[in-house]
């Protein structure tokens, strides 16, 4: 069967035609500017392939509760030329084929566990450290959604006591994104996170935060995996100091062989797939 792929991200729409094995035939990357510059070009991309359905990975928020009249629109975003574009009806009404719409980052997690680094198990997280902090969680199979879809990257942290920055999250201002995500180093400590990699309590504070979040993750989903990317997590140093943080955190509450010290660098993963988790995964929607 062929099927279509968005993953519609803050910078670029890489749109593709594939197949339900992951296959890519066809691919091209649209430049993300307002929604009457771009969506053209996407559409015109889909024209003659003779797709079934489309799939789309999205940045958000976006709505994904079927019951509320307006699935798949995007919601309030620091792009404000989107907020209220009804993305997933203008794709289906402009392609003529079904659409179904998810996050980036669940769309992602349905990637890494069906090709990724999290194809032994039945549950996974997946979190992105970069721009902002999201993550999707894969749930028997499934994205987990509900109202919408879960915000894990806004979730309150306690601070770390040599850590004096106030944070840059619009909305609640030191949460786990303001606190972590890239923009937060390269506010606190003036130079980018990649310039950084010398800099010990950079990564102390750093890896105190996302320990933090994924403990918190934890006691709430119990995933069997979690797999960690973005631009931030390309300090790979950052993997074991949060592995050892978390052990600690935990306390050893959670009773599972998996979060022992000498395993959990097999629990606390990076991403098996790279650049094209997303559109594996928009083909894994477009396919159910
Ligand atoms: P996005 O989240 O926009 O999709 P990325 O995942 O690449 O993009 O994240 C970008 C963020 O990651 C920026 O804030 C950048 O400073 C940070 N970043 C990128 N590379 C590195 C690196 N090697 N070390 C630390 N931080 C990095
Ligand atoms: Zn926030």
């Amino acid at each position: 069967m062929k099927l279509g792929a968005i993953e519609a991200g803050g910078t670029k729409f890489v749109c593709a035609v594939g197949n339900e094995d992951g296959d890519v035939f066809e691919k091209i990357v649209i430049p993300t500017e307002k929604p009457e510059v771009t969506m053209p070009k996407v559409y015109d991309f889909f024209k003659g392939t003779g797709i079934e359905r489309i799939g789309i990975g999205s940045f958000g928020p976006i709505d994904l509760n079927e019951g509320t009249g307006t699935y798949g629109t995007i919601q309030k975003t620091p792009k404000t030329e989107w907020i209220g574009f009804p993305l997933g009806d203008e794709v289906s009404k402009h392609t003529g084929v079904p659409v179904v719409v998810d996050t980036d980052v669940n769309v992602a997690a349905l990637s890494e566990s069906r090709w990724g680094s999290a194809t032994d198990v039945h549950s996974c997280l997946y979190i992105t450290v970069g721009t902002g902090i999201g993550a999707g969680a894969i749930v028997n199979g499934a994205t987990l959604k509900g109202l919408s879809h879960p915000e894990m990257g806004h979730i309150a942290i306690r601070r770390h006591e040599k850590d004096t920055f106030a944070g840059t999250c619009p909305y609640h201002r030191d949460c786990l994104e303001g606190m972590a995500a890239g923009p937060a180093i390269e506010q606190r400590w003036g130079r980018p996170g990649k310039d950084l990699k010398e800099k010990e309590l950079v990564w102390e504070i750093e890896s105190y935060y996302l320990a933090q979040a994924i403990v918190n993750y934890i006691y709430i989903l119990s995933p069997e995996r979690v797999i960690m990317g973005g631009g931030v997590m390309q300090q790979a140093h950052l993997f074991d100091l949060i592995r050892t943080k978390v052990v600690d955190m935990l306390n050893g509450y959670v009773s599972s062989p998996l979060l022992t010290p000498d395993r959990v660098d097999n629990y606390i993963v990076p991403p098996g797939l790279t650049n094209e988790a997303g559109i594996k995964g928009a083909l894994i929607l477009a396919a159910e």
